[in-house]
């Protein structure tokens, strides 16, 4: 069971849209996949047509300890499971203050479904407090997506330093496997500006023993697509929506990339998380030439 959680505190960078539809992809690849909605926005839980009813059980409920995954998570798609959001979760993080182990309600309770998923992924919140410090805890995979904004890395050094140290106190096993860039546009000089920022930053980090020294930027960039932001309000995703648009395409090279690695028509090689490859280059095999 693979676990990812898809994080940055910066807000509106596409953690939600990515997580919706690389779900969906994985999903209709024939994966059985989980996601779990860790923000109290409940945008997930809302794009993917599922209740976010308080009165439902959902992710509240499992880190308050009156439901389990196994009877909260909600079948949405073929493969596709949500455990959701309601407008409960914006207590949860007071209302555990005083709880013994808070930060690792999660990872306990995905103990109990672990061999039920091929794929478990976690759209977090635009913050790092207790509800980020649990999807760290239960997760070995964290995924950046990055909006190419002229502050674009604003803050990264803090969201690697909560993840490091989550890493050296709860979770050895954590890494970051990827940086995703969304909302990509290769016309902007900024777009390749921030993407060489980014290289640059990964192939310093090498030779250091962080938990970022294998992570790669994903051959793939999810393109500007206007359809992308309106599939949502009609609670479907990019596949339902509009299937033969970029925002489809991009999402379907995604799940292909980290099911096998590769791009569709490239020699298959391992996963991504077993050999996080220290050369790639941002710029390599990319299918929208961005
Ligand atoms: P938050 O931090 O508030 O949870 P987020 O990081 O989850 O935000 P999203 O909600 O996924 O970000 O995206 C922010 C907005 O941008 C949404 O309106 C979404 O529909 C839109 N959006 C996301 N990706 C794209 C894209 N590739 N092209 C166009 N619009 C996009
Ligand atoms: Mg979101």
């Amino acid at each position: 069971m693979r676990t990812l959680a898809v994080l940055n505190q910066k807000g509106g960078v596409g953690k939600t849209t990515t997580v919706a539809n690389v779900a969906a992809a994985l999903a209709l690849k024939g994966q059985r996949i989980l996601v779990i909605d860790l923000d109290p926005q409940a945008h997930l839980t809302i794009h993917l047509g599922a209740d976010s009813n308080p009165d439902v059980p959902g992710i509240y409920e499992v880190l308050t300890g009156s439901a389990d995954i196994a009877s909260a998570a909600i079948p949405v798609r073929e493969n596709l499971q949500v455990l959701a959001a309601s407008i409960n979760l914006v207590g949860a993080e007071s209302e555990l203050v005083d709880e013994v182990g808070r930060e690792t309600i999660l990872h306990n309770a995905l103990e109990r479904v672990r061999g039920q998923y091929e794929y478990v992924m976690i759209d977090c919140p635009p913050s790092l407090g207790l509800l980020t410090l649990n999807a760290l805890s239960a997760v070995t995979e964290v995924l950046i997506p990055v909006q190419p904004h002229f502050l674009a890395l604003q803050g990264f050094s803090r969201l690697l330093q909560t993840i490091e140290l989550v890493q050296s106190r709860i979770n050895p096993a954590l890494h970051v496997t990827a940086i995703l860039m969304c909302m990509y546009d290769s016309r902007t000089s900024l777009s390749a500006e921030v993407l060489e920022d980014i290289d640059r930053f990964l192939q310093n980090a090498r030779h250091h023993d962080v938990p970022w020294s294998r992570a790669s930027i994903i051959p793939v960039h999810i393109r500007r697509n206007i359809k992308l932001a309106e599939a949502p309000s009609y609670g479907k995703t990019i596949f339902e929506y509009e299937p033969t648009c970029n925002g489809a395409l991009d999402y379907m090279a995604m799940a292909d990339w980290l099911l096998t690695g590769t791009l569709p028509g490239e020699p298959h090689t391992e996963p991504p998380s077993l050999t996080a490859n220290p050369n790639c280059e941002p710029g390599e095999a990319r299918p929208n030439g961005g």
